[in-house]
């Protein structure tokens, strides 16, 4: 028995399908999930000792790579003075500060501690500032695992609210509608025949494989949103820090009313954060009514490394990692074309992904279409040739800035024999 499957038969008694997050399983492509020893800047390595190059970076949260020493220097000193008070600390202070310089439409935000919490609170934020109840999401856009967002369409009845979990009252559901991602013309019907609280979406999709808006999407909802009442609030978790330093707004020119940051935004520490115009955050407690707490918010190890991964990433690093990306899916595309295999690949700065279809992706019908066997194969080509790709055919990858030339051209090698290898040529 490996150290992998041992550990991993420990963690089968102890964990829901041994894991602590659904996604870290392989249930999407066969087989036991990788157990991570260490990692280093692009690189991890696991517990049977094979190193791999990342493209997961937890899920996007890694924006300096593994153990990037900016990080590591700042938690060793900040952890010395101590881990967590829970009271006003400055380090909340500067990791706002640059927060706002980098995002100036989020007037005033609150810390949490996850994604999952940040969309939670800016949907009842919105609800009370709005005295409106329903809520519209998009189909395949994950706002976290709230109850409000987990929500689908039923089949052929796109706007028809119903749980996609057991445990999530049917009423409140209800109250979430859905509609497919570049579909203005049913956001638009939805918001006119239901006074809706919010429409929540996440600008770039990162959670049914990499999906752009098309043009004029991100516009229309501003227009649909100002015309009925309901506030925009654009889910960054992933984007941020990601299509642009400034996220959606400095990309796209379009402002959400709330935003919701996560991820990059801890440098690998567990943060979440909401916010936006004044007027609206001057309703959360104790400033207003709108109650939203947390023991461990603004956690000063949590802020440092915030502050350390904001500060390192400047323009000329978003750049480096834009052109890394670029010339990543660039050669995937080229790969794929030789070996004959259709490909839809694109990116957004450092967020990028692809699906095993000719396309176009416009939202997750589209998406599904894609090839998921030929994925499963390619993913394990890929996994056995040292390149670690997440474990499903609807996520986006990343890059961090310490993917360097070498290590993409190593993973485009690789990619091209995995292609291959899937396709049964080798
Ligand atoms: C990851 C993610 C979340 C949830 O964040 P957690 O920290 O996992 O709770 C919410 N929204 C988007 C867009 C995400 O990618």
């Amino acid at each position: 028995m490996t150290r992998a499957a041992e550990i991993m038969s420990r963690a089968a008694s102890l964990f829901p399908g041994g894991v602590n997050s659904p996604v870290r399983a392989f249930r999407g492509v066969g087989g036991e999930p990788i157990v991570i020893k260490s990692g280093k800047g692009a690189r991890i390595t696991d517990v049977n000792g094979r190193e791999y190059i990342d493209f997961v970076m937890s899920w996007g949260a890694l924006a300096l790579g593994h153990a990037a020493p900016e990080v590591l220097d700042a938690l060793g000193r900040v952890m010395q003075d101590g881990t967590t008070f829970g009271a006003p600390t400055e380090l909340e202070v500067q990791l706002g500060e640059l927060i706002r310089e980098r995002m100036p439409h989020i007037e005033m935000m609150r810390f949490v501690s996850s994604g999952t919490e940040a969309t939670m609170s800016a949907v009842r934020l919105a609800r009370a500032a709005t005295g409106r109840e329903t809520i519209l999401k998009f189909d395949g856009c994950y706002h976290g695992h709230a109850d409000s967002f987990l929500v689908k369409a039923g089949s052929g009845v796109e706007t028809l609210g119903l749980p996609d979990s057991p445990g999530v009252p049917a009423s409140l559901a209800a109250l979430t509608l859905t509609a497919p991602f570049n579909d203005l013309d049913q956001v638009r019907s939805l918001a006119r025949s239901t006074p809706l609280a919010a429409m929540i979406v996440e600008p770039v999709v990162g959670n049914s494989g990499f999906i752009p808006p098309e043009p004029g999407f991100l516009e229309g909802l501003r227009t649909i949103a100002d015309e009925t009442g309901a506030l925009l609030i654009f889910d960054e978790v992933m984007t941020g820090f990601r299509i642009a330093p400034g996220g959606a707004r400095e990309r796209f020119g379009v402002t959400a009313d709330l935003t919701t940051l996560g991820k990059v935004v801890g440098g690998g520490l567990p943060v979440g954060v909401y916010g936006g115009r004044r007027d609206l955050m001057e309703r959360i407690a104790p400033a207003g009514p709108v109650y939203q707490a947390g023991t461990l918010s603004g956690n000063p190890l949590a802020m440092a490394a915030g502050i350390a991964t904001l500060t390192a990433l400047t323009t000329d690093t978003h750049r480096a990692m834009d052109t890394a990306a670029a010339r990543l899916v660039d050669g995937f595309r080229g790969s794929a074309s030789r070996a004959g295999v259709p490909l839809t690949a694109d990116h957004a700065g450092s967020m990028w992904g692809y699906f095993f279809t000719s396309g176009p992706v416009r939202n997750l019908d589209d998406a599904r279409k894609s090839d998921v066997a030929f994925f499963k194969r390619f993913f394990h080509a890929a996994l056995d040739r040292g390149l670690n790709l997440a474990p499903s055919a609807f996520e986006a990858g990343f890059v961090s800035s310490a993917h360097g030339s070498a290590e993409i051209g190593s993973a485009l090698s690789i990619i091209s024999e995995s292609l291959e290898a899937a396709s049964g040529k080798n």
